[in-house]
């Protein structure tokens, strides 16, 4: 079997599609619109041979009609999300072959919380994770659907995984997410290296992703929630008086959704 290959498309502001190839073969991953992919295959000489959807939101799915308008594929999506355009439903534990990519196996992850039957898939023989909008490079995803329960739960499968696992996330919010994670922890020296590191690669016009899981570990608040800095600072500004790590990690969530830079 070949190696497997992955690549990006840009899509509207921030978004990536994330490609995984083999030879000419190639799945994408939440494709919300079709063009930069029709565009991307045609100037990689590849071919679209299946779709990965990690939840229902239009940023995500709005590409697929374009791109089944041009190519017969499977599309993957979480059963409990209910996307139309879903041929494989799929749940947490499924293992997915793509037989189009040389037999690649990927696990299926549940991680409601963003929505409530969002998937994230993960390529153990690669260690390659993708997580729509559940995780984000030093944040995560707004808990639209589920509860902060859900959330905490569903990052902690991802927490479970090996430390190098690639993190390969919807958006680009790396940079303003490290502003509040240095506003959660201003004394944690990680935080401000992943922002030196974060702008060199922006001013290049370079993703900060994927990172690795160790690094979202040592930067990222909402997975540093079982912190006991972390935790003793949101009892100390007053954001919660519910010193465990589901406490914290609420109160880090309730803050950022109105955080200003
Ligand atoms: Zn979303």
């Amino acid at each position: 079997m070949q190696t497997p290959q992955t690549s990006f498309i840009r899509a509207f502001k921030d978004n990536y599609i994330w490609t995984l190839s083999s030879g000419p073969q190639t799945v994408v991953v939440d494709p919300g619109d079709a063009k930069p992919v029709l565009n991307w295959l045609k100037q990689n000489k590849r071919k679209l041979a299946g779709i990965l959807l990690t939840h229902k939101h239009n940023d995500h799915t709005g590409g697929v009609a374009g791109l089944l308008a041009k190519f017969s594929v499977p599309v993957y999506g979480g059963a409990n999300e209910r996307i139309d355009s879903v041929t494989q439903p799929v749940a947490g534990g499924d293992t997915i072959t793509l037989d189009a990519l040389g037999g690649l196996e990927i696990s299926v992850l549940d991680v409601p919380g963003h929505t409530l039957g969002h998937v994230a898939y993960y390529v153990p023989s690669q260690k390659w994770l993708f997580c729509g909008d559940l995780l984000f490079g030093a944040g995560c995803g707004r808990i639209f659907e589920g509860t902060a329960a859900q959330m905490y739960d569903s990052l902690q499968k991802i927490a479970a995984l090996p430390d190098d696992t690639l993190i390969f996330c919807g958006h680009e919010y790396t940079l303003p997410n490290l502003k509040f994670a240095a506003a959660v922890e201003p004394e944690n020296p990680a935080i401000e290296a992943r922002v030196k590191e974060s702008l060199a690669k922006r001013q290049k016009y370079l993703p900060t992703l994927p990172s690795t899981l160790a690094e979202e570990k040592a930067t990222n608040p909402f997975l540093r929630a079982d912190q006991e800095t972390v935790m003793e600072r949101m009892v100390a500004l007053g954001r919660t008086a519910d010193k465990t790590p589901l406490g914290a990690f609420t109160a880090v969530r309730t803050w950022k959704d109105d955080f200003v830079g």
